[in-house]
């Protein structure tokens, strides 16, 4: 007998497996199609895996420092596969919890590869077996995969994109080359450098992190470079071809001239691209924006009853975008209103120290036509960043200077990924800045230099040298 669903949803990352718990606590009767590991990209081959490795890559490089700290010891060294096996363990138990909590609320786990058909149906084709589902509505929530750029060389052994390097044992290479200096090459070039690697980075545009503040962008490069990575802007790879010494030589075009470089292997980092593959039966197709598929404000394609969300729809390639929007295509499904503010994401890099932001730079509100107000402060001056050896850094955060109210926020320090969320809740809030700087934050914290960075907007910061008059 044929199965029938009031919702399924296809992929199980942070989009997809969030969405699903959320229809079955909503009564939906919810299935959730997944063709590979539960969890998706962010679980198996993105955030989790990359930021295990980094908390040992970090813990290795603070590690070199400790005796800054006045904690002595010789023979400091690591053990990659023991760093990989943490990852992969990490990544397991993680697993497991997601499984046990979709079994838990009821939602039918179906291996298999999805096609929806012209009437809505899903064809689900796992190993040898086709069966056909019946639904009322269907999320798409494919993610997204990376894009391998048309240069000469780029299918070489040893050049890999995020999802090889991280699955890749017998240790790190000796000299890691990184094309692309967005968010994914620079936590690599990060990882790498911090275990004592050599790495260089191939940056198209004239500056890292080109998404990014332009402030924030300097101040990553320089702290890069402080750590021995080397940076090319305004770069653009022309072919890779196999060196003598088995290694991989990369050419590439700097401001004009023609270069070359060699490295054991290269990172491909040049962004990723939305996954429809097969997914539509022949004859069937949904209005797209580009590879990108197309939805309305509720998540809703042009085929009523088609919902889409996350990295396979335009916009921010987050996990925790993905999930919110998730949460909130069913709620609408539901005829519910939306709980979560969808339009207030942070963005967080995970280098040292971090990064986070979150609503408007100074830039985009005066480009928005804001009068801004600004408060910034330097963390050299914060307790807590003293007394653990912290890097320079600042909390900086933009007002509009009619209503007080904060428009955006961006930081650049340790912790910098958690505080964020007091700025996130300050703007879907519509605080100003004096109502955020009505509350006691404890010390010593970083945090206090919230409280520091909001007293700045009207040059009241208590720790803050007078501005000269
Ligand atoms: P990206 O778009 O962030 O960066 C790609 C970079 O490659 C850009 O700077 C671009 O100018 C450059 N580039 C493009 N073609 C090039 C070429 N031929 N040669 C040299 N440089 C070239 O993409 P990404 O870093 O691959 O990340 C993909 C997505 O995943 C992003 O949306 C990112 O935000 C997301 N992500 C987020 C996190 C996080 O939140 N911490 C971590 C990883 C990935």
């Amino acid at each position: 007998m044929e199965e029938r669903f009031n919702l399924i949803v296809i992929g199980s990352g942070p989009g997809g497996y969030v969405a699903a718990i959320k229809a079955a606590k909503l009564g939906m009767k919810t299935a959730l199609i997944e063709n590979g590991e539960i969890g998706g990209t962010c679980l198996n081959r993105g955030c989790i895996p990359t930021k295990t490795l980094m908390h040992s890559s970090h813990l290795y490089y603070e590690a070199q420092g400790f005796m800054d700290a006045g904690i002595c010891f010789t023979g400091l060294s690591y053990d990659y596969d023991k760093i990989k096996d943490r990852k992969d363990e990490v990544v397991n138990k993680i697993r497991q919890g997601i499984v046990a909590l979709l079994e838990a609320n009821g939602v039918a786990i179906l291996h298999g590869t999805a096609m929806i058909k012209k009437n809505h149906r899903i064809l689900l084709k796992s190993f040898e077996k086709v069966k056909e589902l019946e639904t009322e509505k269907i999320l798409i929530a494919t993610g997204s995969k990376p894009v391998i750029p048309n240069i000469e060389g780029a299918h070489l052994n040893n050049v890999v994109t995020s999802d090889e390097l991280l699955s890749r044992s017998g240790g790190p290479y000796q000299k890691l080359l990184v094309i692309g200096g967005g968010v994914i090459g620079i936590e690599f070039a990060t990882i790498f450098r911090e275990l004592g690697c050599e790495v260089e980075i191939i940056e198209a545009l004239d500056r890292i992190l080109p998404n990014m503040d332009k402030e924030i962008s300097q101040s990553i490069s320089m702290s890069l470079k402080k750590k021995g990575i080397m940076i090319h802007t305004k770069a653009k790879v022309v072919k890779i071809s196999e060196a003598i010494d088995n290694g991989l030589c990369c050419e590439y075009e700097e401001k004009d001239t023609l270069k070359n470089t060699a490295a054991e292997g290269i990172l491909l980092a040049i962004g990723r691209r939305a996954n429809t593959k097969d997914l539509f039966e022949e004859g069937f197709s949904l209005e797209m924006e580009g590879p990108n598929i197309k939805v309305n404000s509720d998540f809703e394609t042009n085929e009523p009853g088609i919902y889409a969300i996350g990295d396979v729809t335009k916009g921010k390639q987050l996990a925790h975008a993905a999930s919110a929007q998730g949460i909130v295509a069913v709620e609408r499904m539901a005829n519910k209103e939306p709980s979560i503010d969808i339009n207030v994401i942070p963005s967080c890099i995970y280098t040292v120290p971090e990064v986070a932001v979150v609503g408007m730079s100074e830039e985009e509100a005066m480009y928005n036509g804001y009068s801004v107000k600004v408060g910034k402060y330097p963390m050299l001056g914060n307790s807590k960043t003293i007394l653990s050896m912290g890097e320079r850094g600042y909390i900086k955060v933009i007002c509009d200077a009619t209503t007080d109210r904060i428009l955006g926020a961006s930081l650049l320090c340790d912790r910098a990924t958690d505080m964020v969320s007091e700025f996130a809740t300050a703007i879907v809030g519509g605080m100003t800045f004096k109502d955020l700087a009505s509350v006691i934050r404890p010390h010593p914290t970083y945090s206090e230099a919230i409280t520091e960075a909001l007293e700045d907007v009207a040059g009241m910061a208590i720790h803050l040298m007078p501005k000269k008059r």
